[in-house]
C-alpha cells in the first residue's frame, strides 16, 4: 500500500495535538486516538500508527490499565529501535517513565524520564518538550533529589513563555507536592499560593486534586482553618465528581474531614468522612477505604468514644497490612508481567538464532545455508561482486573416530570450525556476507564474498595449512588432520543458483580426494 503523502502530512499534525492532549483528561480524546491509529492503518504508516497506539496506552494507564500500558510502550520500543524512529521512541520512554513511576521503581522511571527529553526533537512542539521535561522534575523530585526544583522552575519558564496556563498550572502543582511529600511545607504553600493565584487570574477552577496539594501545605503548617477554605470550593458535588484522578473526590474529602476534626467540627467531619467511605465504596477505592477507617478511629477518639475508636482502629491496621502485601503483589505481577514480554522476546531472538547454528562447533548450519545461500548470490550478482564457493571435507576422519575416539573426533570438528571462522571473518572484514558453515558430518562450507577467484583459493590455502600445521598432537598423541577443498567462483548475472556452485565445488572436492588429499582444487585448476 502506498501512503497518501497529505493525508499522512495531516495525520501527523493530528498526532502531534493528541500527544500534547494526552497529558489531560479529555472526553474525546480516546476516540480521537481510536480514529488516528485506524487512519494511519489504513495508510499503511506504521510510524504514525503506533503514535496513536502510545496515546492510548497512556489513556489507559489513566484508567488503571498499568501493566497493558507499560507492555504496548515497550513493544513501541522495540519496534522504534529497530527502525530508528526517535520520536517514537522518545515517546515510549516518556510512557515508561509515567508507568514506572506508578508501579514504583523511580530510578528505572527516572532513567526512561532522561531517555524521553533527550531523544525528543528540539524542534517539535514546545508543549511536548514542557511534558517531557516536567516528568523529568516529577521523578527527579520524587526521588529526594534537591536539583528537581531548578528543574520546575526551567519548565514553568518555558510554559510561561507559551501562554499555556494548563501547563503552568500542572508545574507548579506536581513541584508544590513534590515539596509536601518532602515535608517542604513553606515551600510548598509559596507555590501553592501562586497556583491558586494563577488559576484565579485566568478563571480556571482548580480541580480537587490541586486544593489537596494547596491544603497539605497549609496542614503541614497547621494552619488549618487557611487549609479548609482552600478546601472549601472542592466539596461541592460537581467538583468531587470532576475529579479527574479517578477517585470521585473521595482522597479529597479524607483531608477535609481531617481538617474538620482538627478544628473541633466533629459533627461536619463525620458528615464528610460518610461522603467519602460512600464513593469508596461506589468506586472500589480499597486503599482510600482503609486510610478513611484510620481517620473514623480517629474521630471516635475526638468524640471520647475509646471503645469504637480501639476496635477501628484495630480493623484499620489489620486492613492496611492486608493492602500493603496485595498492592506489592499488584505491583510485582505488573512489573512482572512487563518483565516477561521483554524476556521472552529475548528467548525468542536467541531460539532462533540457535536453531540456524550447529550446536557442536557453533557455526551457521545447513539451515542457514538454505535460507541466505540464494539471496546472498542474488544481492552479489546484483552488485557485481564476484563470490567464491568452497566446500571442505576432512581426510580419512573416519579413522579419527576409529583409532582416538569419538570424543576427540568432536574436538577435531571443534577446532576445524575455529580456524574456518578466523579466515571467515578476516575476508568477512573487508567483504560482509562472507561466512562458514557445517554441512554435517566433517563436511565445511565457506563463501567469500567479494574479491576474486584467485584471491579465494590463496585463503583457502592458507587455510588447508593452517589446518595442517595445527598442533593436533596435543589434543591426541600421534594425531594428525588435513582437510580437501574444492572452490568454484561465480560472477555477475545472471546470478548463478547455490546447487550449480555447490556441485561444481563438489567435483572439485572429488577431485582434491583422488588427487592425494590434503589439497585446494578449484576452477583454475
Ligand atoms: P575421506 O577422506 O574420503 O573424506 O574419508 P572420511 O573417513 O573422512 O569419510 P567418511 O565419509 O567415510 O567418514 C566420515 C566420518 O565422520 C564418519 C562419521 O562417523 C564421522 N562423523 C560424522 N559426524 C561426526 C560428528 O559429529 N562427530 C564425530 N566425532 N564424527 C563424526
Ligand atoms: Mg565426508
Ligand atoms: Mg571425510
Amino acid at each position: 500500500m502506498c501512503p497518501e503523502p497529505a493525508g499522512a502530512a495531516a495525520l501527523a499534525v493530528v498526532l502531534d495535538q493528541l500527544e500534547t492532549l494526552s497529558r489531560f483528561d479529555r472526553p474525546d480524546t480516546a476516540t480521537q486516538a481510536e480514529q488516528a491509529a485506524e487512519a494511519a492503518r489504513g495508510l499503511g504508516d506504521a510510524t504514525l500508527e503506533l503514535r496513536a497506539r502510545l496515546v492510548q496506552a497512556d489513556l489507559a494507564r489513566r484508567r488503571g490499565d498499568v501493566a497493558g500500558a507499560g507492555r504496548t510502550a515497550q513493544e513501541v520500543q522495540r519496534w522504534a529501535t529497530e527502525h530508528g524512529a526517535r520520536h517514537l521512541l522518545s515517546r515510549s520512554h516518556f510512557l515508561l517513565a509515567a508507568v514506572l513511576q506508578e508501579l514504583g521503581d523511580l530510578s528505572l522511571a527516572l532513567e526512561h524520564a532522561v531517555l524521553a527529553v533527550e531523544l525528543l526533537d528540539p524542534d517539535g512542539p514546545p508543549a511536548q518538550r514542557i511534558d517531557h521535561l516536567a516528568r523529568l522534575a516529577d521523578c527527579l523530585g520524587l526521588q529526594g533529589d534537591r536539583g528537581a526544583g531548578e528543574r520546575y522552575a526551567e519548565v514553568l519558564l518555558l510554559a510561561e513563555e507559551l501562554g499555556d496556563v494548563d501547563r503552568q498550572l500542572l508545574v507548579l502543582n506536581n513541584h508544590a507536592y513534590v515539596e509536601t511529600v518532602a515535608g517542604r511545607y513553606d515551600s510548598a504553600l509559596a507555590l501553592s499560593t501562586r497556583l491558586q493565584a494563577l488559576a484565579a487570574a485566568h478563571g480556571v477552577p482548580l480541580h480537587v486534586g490541586r486544593l489537596d496539594t494547596i491544603a497539605r501545605a497549609l496542614i503541614g503548617l497547621g494552619r488549618l482553618a487557611e487549609a479548609e477554605a482552600a478546601l472549601a470550593p472542592g466539596a461541592a458535588r460537581e467538583a468531587l465528581d470532576a475529579s479527574p484522578d479517578g477517585d470521585a473526590g473521595a482522597d479529597f474529602l479524607l483531608t477535609l474531614a481531617e481538617v474538620q476534626r482538627r478544628r473541633g467540627s466533629l459533627a461536619r467531619a463525620r458528615q464528610t468522612l460518610e461522603e467519602c467511605v460512600r464513593r469508596c465504596d461506589r468506586h472500589g477505592l480499597t486503599s482510600i477505604r482503609v486510610r478513611a477507617r484510620r481517620e473514623q478511629a480517629e474521630l471516635h477518639a475526638a468524640a471520647g468514644d475509646f471503645r469504637a475508636a480501639f476496635t477501628e482502629h484495630k480493623t484499620y491496621c489489620q486492613e492496611a497490612l492486608d493492602l500493603q502485601s496485595a498492592q506489592r503483589d499488584a505491583r510485582a505481577r505488573a512489573l512482572q508481567a512487563m518483565h516477561e514480554t521483554t524476556e521472552a522476546r529475548r528467548q525468542t531472538r536467541r531460539y532462533r538464532e540457535l536453531s540456524l547454528r550447529d550446536p557442536l562447533t557453533g557455526l551457521y548450519n545447513r539451515r542457514h545455508v538454505d535460507d541466505e545461500f540464494p539471496r546472498l548470490l542474488e544481492r552479489a550478482a546484483g552488485e557485481g561482486v564476484g563470490v567464491a564457493v568452497a566446500l571442505l571435507d576432512l581426510d580419512h576422519f573416519k579413522q579419527v573416530n576409529d583409532r582416538w575416539s569419538h570424543d576427540v573426533g568432536d574436538q577435531v570438528l571443534r577446532a576445524v570450525a575455529a580456524l574456518l571462522e578466523a579466515t571467515a571473518s578476516a575476508a568477512g572484514v573487508a567483504h560482509p556476507g562472507t561466512f562458514a558453515a557445517r554441512m554435517g558430518g566433517e563436511e565445511f562450507l565457506l563463501v567469500l564474498v567479494g574479491g576474486d577467484l584467485a584471491g579465494a583459493v590463496r585463503r583457502l590455502e592458507g587455510l588447508r595449512q593452517a589446518v595442517s600445521a595445527h598442533p593436533w598432537g596435543e589434543l591426541a598423541d600421534g594425531l594428525a588432520v588435513t582437510v580437501s577443498i574444492g572452490v568454484t567462483g561465480a560472477v555477475g548475472r545472471p546470478a548463478s543458483t547455490p546447487a550449480e556452485l555447490l556441485s561444481r565445488a563438489d567435483e572439485h572436492l572429488y577431485g582434491a580426494k583422488t588427487g592425494g588429499r590434503d589439497r585446494v582444487v578449484s576452477d583454475l585448476g
